[in-house]
């Protein structure tokens, strides 16, 4: 009997509707925060860095003010620290785009936020992360840890998409890029295909991308260039038949929609979870089919002007699920990659000097490359 009561008072404390979270003395922070993807290791020609990303959403029925973040390695040592307007201008609500708070450091009740997150290392890879949020809610200034976080040291070798040079590696892998920042719902899942994308224009001596009368694709250097397989692979998906658009920021050859965004397009299936995607290229040039098993180095396609691209160019990138957009995107690196110059912004400030041969890096955003003949 006394048992049954016990059960009873037990089942009372735990479904009562009457004491809501809300109402608890020195009740967490109701805070939901995740990290949909593991951070995983960049490795550029300035070092190692971390890209991720985290969720955080309000819970409490109250807005909500985000103040810091702390980054920590696994024994505590500090790696970063985003404070107010450092931290608030690499939040972003996902519907608005980068930097869009009407009251930036303000979250209302189930409103949620993303921080994109770049911690530059100055050693090797954490095995772990911790991370600490500091809020100002109904109760006070408050911290939060969040659970602590395995980080993705491995990244896929990989050999060049394209021949020669030179190439600009325009919105390729950094913190601002336009790519780094495209967080798309497909099929109910909101994830980051493009988070270390690069789009490959070829520059010449004096970094311009074409020569001659420039509403005709054949003017520009990048045009026709063969697109290669990075890795043994099969290929998972083609897409073909999409007309070139003429050269312009606005002019597209179709409406742009999700099946059309990537234009004639490539899938490569890598194994191990890892899919390179080639998009942009020529109608009727590429040479494969679903299905087909194809070796490094063989030509798939060849670089143009399809689907929502303004000029001819290579959009590359690695994700890990067989869609263009509907994966996350993942880093890489090459086996070896010579690094010409670099621009300011795209086409602008560029300069450029004898190639460096550097091993194991991926390009970053704006760098200027040369791959192997
Ligand atoms: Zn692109």
């Amino acid at each position: 009997m006394e048992g049954l009561t016990m059960r009873c008072l037990v089942a009372a404390l735990l479904f009562s509707p009457v004491i809501a979270v809300a109402q608890l003395t020195g009740r967490p922070v109701l805070v939901e925060a995740r990290i949909p993807k593991p951070p995983a290791v960049l490795s550029g020609s300035g070092g190692n860095s971390l890209i991720y990303e985290i969720w955080l959403t309000n819970m409490e029925p109250a807005p909500m003010r985000w103040t810091r973040l702390d980054v920590t390695d696994g024994s505590g040592a500090a790696l970063h620290t985003l404070a107010d307007s450092a931290l608030w201008r690499d939040m972003a609500r996902p519907s608005q785009g980068t930097i869009a708070f009407l009251d930036r450091p303000r979250l209302g009740n189930l409103q949620r936020a993303v921080v994109f997150v770049h911690v530059p290392l100055t050693g090797p890879a954490p095995r772990e992360l911790r991370h600490r949020i500091t809020v100002t809610d109904s109760i006070g200034t408050r911290t939060l840890d969040l659970r602590p976080t395995m980080v993705d040291a491995a990244p896929a070798v990989i050999g060049p998409p394209l021949r020669g040079g030179n190439w600009l590696a325009a919105n390729g892998p950094g913190n601002s890029s336009g790519h780094r920042r495209a967080l798309i719902p497909v099929d109910g899942v909101p994830a980051i295909a493009q988070r270390y994308a690069i789009d490959y224009v070829m520059v010449d001596t004096g970094f311009k991308t074409f020569g001659g009368d420039r509403l005709k694709n054949e003017s520009y250097f990048a045009e026709d260039a063969d697109a290669l397989a990075v890795g043994d692979g099969v290929v998972s998906a083609v897409k073909d038949s999409i007309p070139e658009n003429v050269p312009g920021a606005t002019s597209r050859a179709v409406p742009i929609t999700l099946e059309t965004v990537g234009g004639n397009h490539v899938i490569l299936d890598l194994g191990n979870g890892r899919y390179a995607f080639y998009a942009h290229l020529r109608p009727g040039s590429i040479t494969v089919k679903k299905g087909d098993r194809v070796k490094r180095g063989a030509v798939l396609g060849k670089v143009g002007n399809s689907g929502n691209s303004t000029e001819p160019h290579l959009h590359f990138h690695l994700a890990d699920y067989n869609s263009p957009l509907g994966a996350e995107g993942i880093p890489y690196v090459h086996e070896t990659l010579d690094i010409v110059g670099k621009c300011k912004t795209l086409g602008s400030g560029c300069s450029a000097g004898a190639p460096v041969t550097r091993r194991r890096l991926m390009p970053l955003e704006n760098e200027i490359v040369r791959f192997p003949k």
